[in-house]
């Protein structure tokens, strides 16, 4: 398996995946990172539920019922599937070497509306069992297509007993006829270690997996079963999608009490930069901005300017710097700090400030009451609240600035959208935004964005007014600044090598759970 030119067979596990169903950003990556991985000639397969709203019209269903052990009996599923890149919306299809998709379908599981929850029931209270039989499913689904991987690519907690199934069980060939996964190795993707899974531990019956694996796959957590957990004392390779997260994930700051499991690892856990898909995200061939640009012709960036205002009723001014944002309205995203009530410096910044201020997103109602609210007293402040692929590519595209105050980061993509929009990033110095944005230097000129330590109202509202204050009086640097971001490369192409080095060092070194085929 060392020589370059091998060919693998990946199966990605995931969750979630554009165009069918997202919530974030492991959505886009899984997709972006299947098709890069066919790019370099692997097979790559992924496999992921049939959620309620994943239409079954536009899928090829394959034949006969699919057992699934679990519990001490069996569920029956049936699965449905597709070229990934033939769904409208969803990336270009690639006519070589395809990736093709999975999709699990059962009724009980996920015939029901919402991915981990719905407005009523947020967390759905079947979710370690829903993930837990779709976990097992991916293994019995390579048996029913008579394709055996030599990586199982697991992301996230919901697909986190997937290297735990293999490790014990599966690779063992105890629990069926073929042990045909003998060879297999797992990798775990940590997309956001805030998410771990954490459920009471009487569900672990249901994974049909004996108390010894429980506490010997280190699942408990102060009594309850925590899934994460045990995917990252069994998988094989565990990374993150930074190499600055890998190392601040090892520290009790951004650890999540997982930090001490994270060490544990040593070698064995990494981070690889994700990508981005450069495809959509194109200022020369975006077909939501008014007019294409690039670094060379920047004219069509003062078009997408001038409809970014006009859409949200701000008046149409060149020399107004706009200030962008874009996001989930959860506390990791800093909106505590920019949008709490009488603290969060929003108010004034665009109170004190010559600028505009346009918002897009949803999520915890507090905020997005506030931003209602800082919307109908501030003139130069507009949001719209709501999810909208659209107006996010006019953003990015019409935005002086973009602005990311997170507490905490694993990747981010909005930044590296903005860097190669030529909008420069005010970003605190954490996760994948210290990786990707280089702090400017007002005596040199260098740099590609604005960037602060500490998370507070006034660290914004400094850094807000730094910038502001660059674009009235060092015009030069920002024009420098923004050509510097969008010659950047974050291709997926880079980041998929990586993985295909990670896959291969896991195959190269012993699985410290490859046991003997019984
Ligand atoms: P996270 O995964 O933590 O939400 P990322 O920056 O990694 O953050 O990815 C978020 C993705 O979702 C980006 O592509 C972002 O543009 C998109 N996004 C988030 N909220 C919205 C929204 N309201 N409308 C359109 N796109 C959104």
């Amino acid at each position: 398996m060392g020589s370059s030119n091998v060919k693998l067979k990946i199966l990605m596990c995931t969750s979630e995946a554009v165009p069918y169903a997202k919530t974030g950003g492991l959505a886009d990556a899984v997709s972006a990172l299947a098709l890069a991985l066919a790019g370099r000639g692997h097979q790559v397969r992924i496999a992921m539920p049939r959620y309620y709203g994943i239409n079954r019209e536009n899928l090829t269903k394959l034949e006969g019922a699919m057992g699934v052990p679990m519990g001490g009996g069996e569920q029956w599923s049936a699965v449905y599937t597709t070229a990934l890149g033939e769904t409208p919306g969803g990336p270009a299809k690639r006519t070589k070497n395809p990736v093709q998709v999975y999709f699990i379908d059962h009724e009980g599981f996920f015939g029901r509306e919402g991915i981990y929850g719905n407005s009523f029931e947020p967390d759905f209270l079947d979710n370690p069992r829903r993930f837990a039989f779709f976990c097992r499913a991916c293994f019995q689904l390579c048996r029913k297509i008579d394709w055996y991987p030599d990586v199982v690519h697991a992301h996230d907690w919901p697909a986190a007993l997937v290297p735990v199934f293999l490790k014990y069980g599966e690779r063992r060939g105890i629990s069926s006829e073929t042990g045909s996964f003998a060879n297999t190795v797992s990798i775990l993707t940590i997309h956001n270690l805030g998410y771990q899974g954490i459920y009471g531990k009487d569900n672990f019956s249901f994974t049909s997996l004996g108390w010894d694996v429980f506490y010997q796959a280190g699942f408990d957590d102060w009594n309850m079963m925590n899934l994460l957990k045990g995917g990252i004392n069994c998988a094989d390779k565990i990374n993150t999608v930074s190499p600055n997260y890998a190392r601040e994930t090892l520290t009790p700051t951004h650890g999540f009490r997982l930090d001490g499991t994270l060490r544990y690892r040593g070698n064995d856990y990494s981070g690889i930069l994700n990508g981005i898909d450069t495809a959509t995200w194109n200022p020369r061939s975006d077909r939501c901005l008014p007019a294409p640009y690039s670094a060379d012709d920047m004219t069509g960036k003062a078009k997408a300017k001038e409809a970014l205002q006009r859409i949200f009723g701000l008046p149409e001014d060149p020399a107004v710097p706009v200030i962008g944002m874009i996001c989930r309205l959860t506390e990791q995203k800093g909106i505590g700090e920019l949008f709490g009530p009488a603290y969060g410096s929003a108010w004034s910044i665009c109170r004190d400030m010559n600028l505009q201020f346009v918002f897009l997103g949803s999520g915890e109602a507090w905020a997005e009451q506030e931003i209602r609210s800082l919307s109908s007293r501030l003139p130069n402040f507009k949001a719209h609240i709501g999810y909208s692929e659209e107006i996010s590519h006019l953003i990015e595209g019409g935005a002086d600035f973009f602005l990311m105050p997170s507490r905490y980061e694993p990747c981010g993509l909005n930044q590296m959208y903005s860097l190669v929009y030529g909008t420069l990033p005010i970003v605190r110095n954490t996760g994948g935004l210290a990786d990707t944005v280089q702090n400017y230097n007002q005596h040199t000129g260098e740099g590609t964005g604005f960037m602060f330590d500490h998370l507070s109202p006034s660290s914004i509202y400094d850094t807000v007014g730094w910038a502001v204050w660059a674009w009235y009086n060092r015009k030069s640097d920002i024009e420098t600044m923004r050509i510097r971001g969008m010659k950047k490369n974050f291709s997926w192409n880079k980041s998929a090598l990586e993985y295909q080095n990670l896959y291969k060092s896991a195959l190269k070194q012993q699985p410290p759970g490859c046991f003997a085929v019984l």
